[in-house]
């Protein structure tokens, strides 16, 4: 069900990564197109690459990974750990029920 692409480094250790993992989201709603402000720009975030023994710590809950959205990074982290950018990798929190959006279409009446 996994498939890794090769050269992928763990996220937690840049170490080479031997699995990966879907992240607890798969979207993230980076706010409405700046060309466009009737159109929201939703992003889909890429599988967590990560070694073994993160994969298992991630697994047990013991480590949390995060995302960084900044431009310069867009990339997963250890969540609160600064980025290269500067920003902490911020907690993916699953989207839930509440709102499935999968293709928004432009809702301007
Ligand atoms: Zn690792
Ligand atoms: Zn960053």
């Amino acid at each position: 069900m996994t498939t890794l692409a090769s050269g992928s480094l763990c996220a937690l250790c840049g170490e080479v990564a031997t699995v990966v993992i879907e992240p607890c989201r798969r979207t993230l709603v980076r706010g409405t197109d700046p060309d466009d402000a009737s159109f929201s720009v939703t992003a889909i975030l890429p599988f967590v690459p990560l070694c073994d023994e993160h994969a298992s710590a991630v697994h047990e809950g013991d480590r949390l990974v995060g995302w960084c959205d900044d431009p310069l990074c867009r990339m997963y982290g250890e969540v609160g750990e600064a980025s290269v950018c500067g920003n902490e990798y911020k907690e993916l929190v699953p989207s839930g029920r509440s709102r499935a959006a999968r293709h928004q279409h432009p809702s301007e009446r």
